[in-house]
């Protein structure tokens, strides 16, 4: 049986968008000047006031609206959308970052002794051997010079992350944009907004820039087979193409949040127990920067913005989620993409327009699981976060052969007169290398 065309408008959804500013009283009509100031109702956040009297001569109007509101701070909501970034890389459909799944030859660990050499790669090398079985992925057969079992781990942890950053943030914020602020005809439904302390979010969408990261702290990859084809090599994600989100609230404060900073060994993170939902796959700490007042205020930037985009104020994407209740149609799919596309100049191939999809569809369930179930009254007021160090990091002592392998290296060019070496060199030598020290 079709669904009648009444059915069909009751199922649509429209974006309710915050206030904005503080612009206007919202009974006397009176606008903010150099000298006055306009107070907002301090239970939703939603309507300024000039005076005490104009606002209690509003609330018959107002108290309806405005005890139907939810008002959840973002800096306890945050992890929430942390796990929801954090997921989409253990997505079944993500493409297996190479390194997962292909033995590591040298050895890239943490430290003084890291096999970093600006002279091969750009990044801190990876140099991956033959392909292993999915048992053995984080194994010690997987990577057999890990200085420990911790630092293995890490650097599994690190490769699985990799990639797909704006697609996942495309997919965080049209989620949130659809669930948490449109509302559907139903009489009496609650009204939920974020907020930063005492004010409202007016805007959030997506920053591109460059972030400050250590060339040692991004990877490189090069891929040796022993069956006489050439040596394939490759850049992990650039740093200077990096992309993270801002709030903006009333008052004109911001705050960021960037979920793709694990992956070059910035690892603030946080304990994701609390925002598990029936829905949500298994994480434990996940990669969550949240630049809040105290750290803008303490720390310097690492970010150099280049560009940004507003998901909450931008009316495409409004049109786009209003069909969003029971999936996404096709044209509506393409209006996302389309979206994503604009901003980054960049073509979407069939995998990341792929995944940027499924990954919003397991966000809306996942989100809409946590709004009606009213999860964030629960969430800690300070959300349980840390700092994965590195391990071992300090211990000097330990050596590993891959100063070795960078010295021979070095004899290497000198003797083969191979001042710029290429890619082919860089395995030559390598290989040349392993068979000296029968590795
Ligand atoms: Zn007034
Ligand atoms: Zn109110």
């Amino acid at each position: 049986m079709s669904p009648n065309p009444r059915q069909l408008d009751y199922e649509l959804r429209s974006v309710r968008l915050p206030i904005e500013n503080l612009g206007q009283c919202a009974a006397c009509h009176s606008e903010k000047t150099a000298t006055s100031t306009l107070r907002l109702c301090s239970s939703c956040l939603q309507c300024a006031y000039c005076s005490l009297d104009c606002q209690k001569s509003d609330w018959p109007n107002h108290k309806g609206a405005c005890k139907l509101t939810d008002c959840i701070e973002l800096s306890t909501f945050y992890p929430l959308l942390a796990c929801l970034a954090s997921s989409a890389h253990v997505h079944s459909d993500k493409p297996m970052n190479p390194a997962i799944n292909h033995t590591i030859l040298n050895s890239p660990n943490p430290g003084p002794s890291s096999s970093f050499s600006s002279s091969i790669a750009p990044g801190n090398l990876i140099m991956l051997g033959p392909e292993i079985p999915m048992t053995e992925w984080g194994s010690p057969k997987w990577w057999p010079t890990a200085l420990s079992p911790k630092v293995r781990s890490k650097l599994f942890r690190r490769l699985s992350s990799e990639g797909y950053n704006l697609q996942n943030l495309t997919a965080v914020c049209v989620a949130l944009l659809a669930e948490m602020y449109t509302t559907t005809a139903r009489v009496g439904e609650r009204r939920r907004i974020l907020r930063y302390r005492s004010s409202p979010i007016a805007d959030f969408g997506i920053v591109r820039g460059a972030v400050e990261v250590q060339p040692q702290d991004t990877f490189s990859y090069m891929h040796l087979s022993d069956d006489g084809t050439p040596p394939r090599s490759w850049n992990g994600p650039d740093p200077k193409d990096h992309y993270w989100l801002y709030f903006r609230t009333t008052r004109g404060e911001e705050v960021t949040l960037d979920f793709a900073m694990y992956y070059y060994n910035f690892c603030y993170m946080v304990d994701s127990e609390p925002y598990q939902e029936p829905c949500s796959p298994p994480l434990s700490f996940v990669s969550a920067f949240f630049c809040d007042r105290p750290l803008d205020r303490n720390a310097p930037s690492l970010y150099t913005e280049k560009g940004r985009i507003s998901v909450l104020r931008n009316t495409v994407l409004h049109d786009a989620v209003a069909h969003t209740l029971h999936g996404l149609r096709p044209a509506n799919s393409n209006a996302i993409i389309e979206f994503m596309e604009g901003f980054s100049g960049k073509r979407s191939s069939a995998i990341e327009r792929d995944l940027t999809l499924k990954w919003l569809m397991v966000n809306f369930q996942q989100l809409e699981s946590a709004l009606r179930r009213q999860s964030w009254k629960r969430y800690p007021a300070q959300p349980p976060v840390g700092i994965e160090g590195d391990p071992g990091e300090l211990d000097l002592s330990r050596m590993d052969n891959d100063d070795e392998w960078l010295q021979f290296f070095r004899r290497w060019k000198k003797q083969h007169k191979k001042s710029k070496p290429t890619k082919e060199d860089v395995a030559e030598a390598f290989k040349a290398w392993r068979s000296e020290r029968k590795l």
